[in-house]
């Protein structure tokens, strides 16, 4: 602390300084603000700043580094390792900051950092234009888009940071910078898969692309006896797909929903779904050879509205949940067996796990091309249990990690920066940012030499 007041007091002036609510413990509404999807992080906050624009943001940037209070970010709070909170310290909570403007003549959308996708998705979807986004529509735009970002479109368009055209961010100087290739393009390349390391985003500007509003897609749908089988036709299928079409495999407890017949109800599946983004009729014919493969119970592959799928991949509010993200070179047979062992043994309905493919403009870039450096992995693997009793925790978190050693000789030993979870180590950290670290350190040295913005999944500057 660099005075000698009580973090109190500077709470107190903190309060004055902004428009938005600052929550104290106790007040209306903390809880909800201190909520992060992954129910094992239950953290409490000295404050929560509710921020209604950036002149909020900076204040508590301001207060943070002047009374050397300890910080975190939250935009959508959906970050497993649920970075966006903190005990005790201070949370700059963007949820009110969700305004977006969409430009149709441009095909450009300025997005608030408080947004969600399924925000996005409703208002570019007006206009027949969509960005590669999250699968869940309740995920953040800005944690997803920081931590590189992959969606339904990403094979054809790139991941949604390489759709990025610029940021407005502000610093641990509490100043307002504006980031793009022209300005600041240090700054632009290390926000593009680099985290919330370097600043507080405020906004960020899109590229669009013309989408739907009808697309092709929905699921295919297996006994779990036949999983094996199955993973084949995934992998067969995506090796030469077309980079319109997008498929997802996995192991999955189906929920009673009057969307799938009763007799598959609570039962386990193994599931592909698939997604072509272009004209419908023609995703029907490509994907005609992949639903002619074995004789699935179900098979919902329609023309649907992009929107409503998106929206189908609600994950349901905050649970208890444990996961792994791995990268696999190839899908090799030796990894299908060891995958579907561990899947007959999912300790509960939560636990699933899914492979998709990578390829297309998701991978053309060379991995320095930004900050995100897995550019080079054939599938991406996700291993995951959800549950509400935190007595069922060790039998979750044993399931989850067993799973992944057994996985690793088939893994590029790379991760996902946006899947780490907050007891994975230095060294897991270092992997998710893989070759593009010691720039990223270099970087962090310029913009927060004193990493102030430490409650995420740190780079820790260098020089
Ligand atoms: C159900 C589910 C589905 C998912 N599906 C996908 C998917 O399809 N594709 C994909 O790529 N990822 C996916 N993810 C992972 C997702 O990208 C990350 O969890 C992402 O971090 C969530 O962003 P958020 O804003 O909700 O997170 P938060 O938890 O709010 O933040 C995540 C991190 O970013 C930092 N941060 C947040 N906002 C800012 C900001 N404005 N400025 C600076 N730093 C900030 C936080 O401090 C924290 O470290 C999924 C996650 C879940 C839970």
């Amino acid at each position: 602390m660099t005075t000698t007041d009580h973090p109190d007091d500077a709470y107190r002036a903190l309060g004055e300084r902004l428009r938005g609510a600052l929550l104290r413990p106790g007040d209306d509404g903390y809880d909800d603000a201190r909520t992060v999807w992954n129910a094992r992080i239950d953290r409490e906050p000295a404050a929560i700043a509710r921020c209604t624009g950036v002149a909020d943001v900076v204040a508590a940037v301001d207060v943070a580094r002047e009374h050397d209070l300890r910080l975190a970010v939250k935009s959508g709070g959906h970050h497993v390792s649920g970075a966006a909170v903190c005990d005790d310290g201070l949370v700059i909570d963007l949820g009110p900051m969700d305004g977006i403007r969409v430009d149709p003549e441009t095909k450009t959308a300025r997005v608030e950092a408080g947004a969600t996708w399924g925000d996005v998705d409703h208002e570019t979807q007006a206009f027949g234009l969509a960005v590669p986004g999250g699968q869940d529509p309740n995920i953040g735009v800005a944690g997803l888009t920081l931590g590189g970002g992959v969606g339904w479109l990403s094979r054809k368009y790139g991941l949604t940071s390489d759709n990025l055209l610029s940021a407005d961010v502000v610093t641990a100087e509490g100043e307002l910078v504006h980031a793009s290739a022209e300005s600041h393009p240090d700054l632009f390349w290390a926000l593009r898969g680099g985290g919330g390391n370097f600043g507080v985003v405020t906004s960020f500007e899109f590229q669009l692309h013309a989408v739907g509003p009808e697309v092709f897609a929905g699921s295919l749908i297996y006994p779990a006896g036949e999983t094996r089988e199955v993973a084949r036709y995934y992998r067969e299928f995506v090796a030469d797909a077309p980079p319109e079409a997008r498929l997802l495999f996995g192991s999955m407890h189906l929920p009673a929903k009057p969307y799938f017949p009763e007799a598959i109800h609570d039962t386990r599946v193994a599931i592909i779904v698939a997604f072509y983004a272009g004209p419908p009729a023609e995703g029907e014919e490509v994907l005609a050879s992949l639903r002619a493969r074995g004789d699935p119970l179900m098979d919902s592959l329609r023309g649907r509205p992009y929107a409503a799928f998106q929206r189908a991949g609600d994950s349901q509010g905050s649970r208890r949940t444990d996961l792994r993200s791995q990268y696999l070179a190839t899908l090799s047979d030796p990894a299908i067996d060891t995958l579907v062992a561990y899947a007959e043994d999912a300790p509960s309905p939560g636990a699933t796990v899914f492979v998709s493919p990578r390829g297309g403009a998701e991978t053309e870039p060379p991995s320095d091309a930004t900050a995100y450096a897995h550019r080079d992995a054939a599938h991406h693997l996700l291993i995951e249990a959800r549950w509400d009793a935190s007595e069922r925790d060790d039998e979750h978190l044993t399931w989850v990690r067993a799973f992944h050693d057994a996985m690793a000789p088939y893994t590029t030993g790379d991760v996902a920066m946006n899947f780490l979870t907050d007891d994975e180590g230095r060294e897991r950290v270092r992997a998710a940012y893989g070759d593009n670290y010691n720039r990223l350190a270099e970087i962090k040295a310029a913009w927060d030499p004193e990493n102030l913005f430490r409650g995420n999944q740190n780079v820790e500057p260098t020089g």
